[in-house]
């Protein structure tokens, strides 16, 4: 039995006071939902004020990013442990905004992926076609290099969750069907079959894409898809309550 997760990617938003309001009203509104976990991934500078409202509470804190060093002369980067130090117990890693911008490679991926899981991390590991590419039919292509090169030596796939985010759906309004989800999401759990067998059914799948309280009631139907993602709409505690409500609910 795969339990849900409800993940929030704030991106660059919410200063230290509008993050801080914005974890109260989740964490308040949020104290009923059992059975699952949720997840709240503010900018950098404002994780440990965002820990210190939710500590011991049913929401968890993750980064949005991290690098795979422990510590030295890199710049501008975050180490796992200083993430651990400030609440952390989740990382998104390869979010499609950090391969784009960043230019972040599967090889990077891999590297955070397995540091995280050395420092205790849960690593939310992002995978997902561009429009571009599912428009040329190579969608499973793409996704399934994403996964085996992200995964690459990853022994410990149990404390492994991945999120499906087609890119071509984040931020743009343009949700995914729930069929057209479901599909990748089953490609997604085939390919853990074939690598770690039985243990691919306790891997969590979330889908993340433009998701709302409107229309994800048919996405989390579908028998792969264990949970959310979710950009724009976790930025506004009504929203994004009322999409944990129909997760909680429906699974
Ligand atoms: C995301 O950034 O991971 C995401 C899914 O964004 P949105 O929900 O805004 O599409």
């Amino acid at each position: 039995m795969r339990k849900w997760i409800v993940a929030g990617n704030w991106k660059m938003h919410n200063t230290i006071a509008e993050s801080i309001a914005l974890a109260k009203a989740i964490k308040e509104g949020a104290s009923d939902f059992k059975g699952g976990a949720i997840v709240l991934a503010p900018p950098f500078t404002t994780l440990f004020n965002v820990g210190e409202v939710i500590k011991g509470s049913n929401v968890f804190l993750a980064a949005q990013n991290m690098f795979y060093e422990d510590k030295g002369a890199f710049t501008g980067e975050i180490s796992p442990g200083m993430l651990k130090d400030t609440g952390c117990s989740y990382a998104i890693i390869g979010h499609s905004e950090r391969r784009k911008y960043f230019h972040e490679q599967d090889h990077d991926v891999n590297l955070k992926v397995r540091k995280a899981l050395i420092a205790g991390l849960t690593p939310i590991m992002c995978v997902g076609e561009t429009d571009e590419e599912r428009v040329k039919g190579i969608t499973q292509d793409v996704v399934g290099r994403q996964v085996k090169q992200g995964l690459s030596g990853v022994e410990e796939i149990d404390k492994v969750v991945i999120a499906y985010e087609p890119v071509w759906a984040i931020g743009t309004g343009k949700v995914a069907t729930s069929a057209q989800a479901q599909e990748v999401h089953a490609f997604i759990r085939g390919i853990l079959k074939d690598i770690y067998g039985n243990k691919a059914d306790d891997v969590r799948i979330l889908y993340g894409g433009s998701v709302t309280k409107d229309n994800v009631a048919e996405l989390i139907a579908m028998e792969d898809i264990d949970g959310a993602l979710v950009g724009g709409a976790s930025l506004k505690a009504d929203g994004f309550l009322g999409i944990i409500k129909e997760i909680c609910v429906k699974k």
